[in-house]
């Protein structure tokens, strides 16, 4: 690899959806498509990023959570280990991201209920698991430069999330990591409106040093 490339590992942690239900909520519905449409995005923009996609598609998320440090001896989570490790051999010049990429149910109207407790305008959040009273700074960095460029900034929320796991393990080799939840819900958040958001994060990662 030549020097300072910039290269981007999404990965998608709950996209094992054949185990979903009617009843029983098992997966991220949206994640994976979201995720795959950001990846198109990056490389319009930058055909020389590298883009990687990490999903998980076997392991039902109820089984195993793999964002928690239960997960690490598991094979999915030891293989992702391995990128981490090869990537950091690579070149220390090398400009890594890694994005945790989720979906929620959104607000169900017909109940009154937000299932996900992120917000009945939300349609795109971002979550920081930082333990101290600031945000990771390139979290709030994105937060910024997303509400400066959607017409109505209440559609993007900053949450605090629970202790992430890949996230932690990504840091620890000295990566860049921010996560984001996409409104699973088509009438709270069209897909052509969804598809404009990712591409304010792919250029977001184009521009944003860390
Ligand atoms: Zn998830």
């Amino acid at each position: 690899m030549a020097e300072n490339n910039i290269i981007i590992l999404i990965i998608v942690p709950h996209s094992a959806c054949q185990y979903d239900t009617i009843t029983q909520r098992r997966c991220d519905k949206r994640a994976k498509s979201s995720a795959m449409a950001l990846l198109n995005n990056i490389q319009r923009l930058n055909s020389k990023a590298i883009c990687i996609l990490y999903a998980n598609d076997n392991v039902d998320r109820r089984q195993i959570d793999m964002n928690r440090n239960i997960s690490r001896n598991t094979s999915w989570r030891r293989n992702l280990s391995l990128v981490f490790e090869y990537l950091k051999k690579q070149n220390n010049n090398n400009i890594i991201w890694v994005i945790d990429v989720h979906s929620f149910p959104g607000y169900d109207y017909k109940t009154n209920t937000d299932v996900s407790k992120f917000g009945k305008k939300t349609k795109l959040a971002i979550l920081d698991d930082t333990k101290y009273s600031t945000w990771h700074k390139e979290t709030e960095a994105l937060f910024t430069y997303l509400i400066n460029n959607v017409d109505e900034p209440d559609i993007i929320n900053l949450i605090r999330g629970s202790k992430n796991d890949i996230q932690d393990e990504a840091r620890s080799f000295g990566f860049t990591s921010f996560l984001i939840e996409v409104n699973e819900n088509k009438q709270q958040l069209q897909d052509k409106t969804l598809n404009e958001l990712l591409m304010l994060i792919a250029k977001f990662l184009l521009k944003y040093k860390p």
